[in-house]
């Protein structure tokens, strides 16, 4: 059993190498001595129709899942790829960078063999130098790599736009950060990893025929909101327009469209209460997604100014800060795209889309985890309470308690359910354990008693708040656990911890550890941007 790679040539598209050589550099992998597993993730090499299930003499002797296990190193390549590292700029920490690029991630092509998901890009993170490293090693350890591993395929079940992890292969080669560690890779996959800041490498060039290169890439690879909407299907210039205008147009679409996803994005993000901890611009997804897990967090307590980020010493990346970055970003990539815009007006135009679609997606999303999962409430006088008392009055109150996230939407959810039974038991075992989380229990007792003034207009659906609000999630301890374990070559941690957070509205009664609240010593980690 195991990830069997395409053999062919032709499962392979390339259409970001179609774009030539200012955007990236060819060059392979660099090779790591005797790798071995440390994660495989079947969902989705099922999904890209890369699982075989049977191999010849079993796994150990399985020459596909061999020949998986050196490609997907970097120590061999199969016919068809073309490897590449790609070039990008950005700004981080508010301050312009100057080029980056790939630095430690080569993209092997965009494998084709599952017609319905669309070519999905296939990168190692890890796999050694290329052009873009500065002066790092182009590694990744493993510690890092794990977590980005299970934290992809986390926000993925929870419904997040993300990047997808489809394994990690480690190797005992050293690799030194603060200390020594070993050296890891993990294999991603998106539709596409354009950042923000690969409009910003050409911007800064003043490399205007790049950038309607690009423009025209993206639009019509991964934006078939923007085709649709502007009448256009591929982009091809037509009598009516002119070829200035049409690149005006499809530039201030793209903007819009970015902006858009980047807003809803948002509202995922802190809704699932997900901290990302370094929001540059060469860390924003083109499509949306989220990329480049380093110094991340799943909050624990509710705390609105929590930084994840040990790095980060002037909470610029903190959770109530992210929505602001996020269109502070996209400022930067409205400026890039303004020689193809041109039309300030056009551009604020765009970027204005940001607040009613963060706020729109962001109210869906929360009241979705109150119960309320149809839009019947939307615009009437019960919904408006909701959005604007019932929601900030439970906000705050979390945020003055510190009150953990995760739980007290799981323990809402069964109370909800437990309350909503035929006959529900008189001492309400399910509400205690809720109100047990809260120090002010009138304070409590008041919000539950507004909260349930509302069932009368349309009660809360208990059942679909199990299905929204997860059992587990990667806390920071978790992951810790699983990654001291796996510094020992024991990967059952990862193991475990992946089946539950790809089923993590599921019970899991043999992992109920998993779900309980962090340990003390969980407030002493620091994760850094060192990875
Ligand atoms: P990050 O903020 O971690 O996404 O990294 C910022 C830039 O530094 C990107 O261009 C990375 O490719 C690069 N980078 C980070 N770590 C390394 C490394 N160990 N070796 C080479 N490049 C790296
Ligand atoms: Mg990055």
């Amino acid at each position: 059993m195991g990830i069997q790679l395409p053999t062919s040539p032709l499962s392979w598209d390339h259409s970001f190498f179609q774009l030539g050589a200012p955007f990236f550099t060819e060059l392979k992998p660099t090779p790591l001595p005797s790798p071995y597993w440390v994660g495989v993730n079947q969902a989705l090499a099922k999904d890209l129709g890369w699982w075989q299930s049977e191999g010849a003499d079993g796994p150990q002797n399985d020459p596909f899942n061999d020949v998986a296990l050196q490609v997907l190193t970097g120590n061999a390549q199969l016919p068809g790829m073309q490897p590449l590292a790609s070039v990008y700029s950005g700004h981080q920490f508010g301050v312009w960078a100057g080029q980056l690029g790939d630095g430690r991630a080569i993209l092997l092509g965009a494998t084709a063999s599952n017609p319905n998901l669309g070519p999905q890009e296939v990168q190692l993170k890890g796999s050694g130098p290329t052009p873009y490293s500065r002066r790092a090693d182009g590694r990744a350890v493993l510690r890092s790599s794990i977590r980005e591993y299970l934290a992809s395929e986390a926000m993925h079940a929870l419904g997040v736009p993300t990047s997808r992890a489809l394994c990690i292969t480690g190797s005992d080669a050293p690799v030194w950060r603060e200390t020594l560690e070993t050296a890891a890779v993990v294999t991603r996959v998106a539709p596409s990893f354009l950042r923000f800041g690969h409009f910003e490498h050409f911007a800064a060039r003043g490399d205007v025929a790049s950038l309607h290169r690009l423009l025209r890439f993206a639009w019509s690879n991964y934006f078939p909101e923007c085709a649709s909407a502007s009448g256009h299907e591929t982009g091809q210039e037509t009598e009516a327009t002119t070829k200035t205008a049409l690149a005006t147009q499809q530039a201030t679409g793209l903007l819009q469209a970015v902006t858009q996803r980047t807003a809803r994005l948002m509202a995922h993000w802190q809704a699932i209460g997900f901290c990302h901890g370094v929001m540059n611009t060469d860390n924003m997804s083109l499509l949306g997604l989220t990329l480049d897990y380093g110094p991340f967090q799943f909050l624990d307590a509710f705390v609105p100014d929590h930084i994840c980020n040990h790095t980060d010493s002037q909470g610029r990346y903190a959770y109530d800060q992210q929505p602001r970055v996020a269109h502070w970003n996209l400022y930067r990539l409205a400026r890039a795209l303004m020689p193809l815009i041109q039309d300030p007006e056009s551009a604020q135009a765009a970027l204005d889309v940001f607040e009613p679609e963060f706020m729109a997606t962001y109210r869906r999303l929360m009241r979705a985890k109150l119960g309320w999962q149809q839009p019947q409430v939307e615009g009437t006088q019960e919904g408006l309470e909701i959005d604007q008392t019932l929601l900030q009055g439970l906000l705050d109150l979390l945020a003055t308690e510190g009150t953990d996230y995760p739980l007290f939407w799981r323990r809402l959810s069964w109370a909800v359910v437990e309350h909503q039974t035929a006959h529900p038991p008189v001492d309400s075992p399910r509400l205690t354990e809720l109100r047990d989380l809260f120090l002010d229990r009138p304070r409590f007792d008041a919000w539950w008693a507004q909260y349930q003034r509302l069932w009368s207009m349309a009660p809360p659906d208990g059942r679909a708040m199990l299905r929204t609000n997860p059992k587990f999630v990667l806390r920071n301890h978790l992951a810790e656990e699983a990654i001291q374990r796996a510094k020992n070559k024991d990967f059952s941690g990862v193991t475990e911890l992946l089946h539950v957070l790809q089923t993590p509205f599921d019970e899991h009664p043999e992992s109920e550890s998993l779900a309980d609240f962090p340990p003390e010593w969980a407030a002493s980690i620091e994760i850094s941007c060192s990875s």
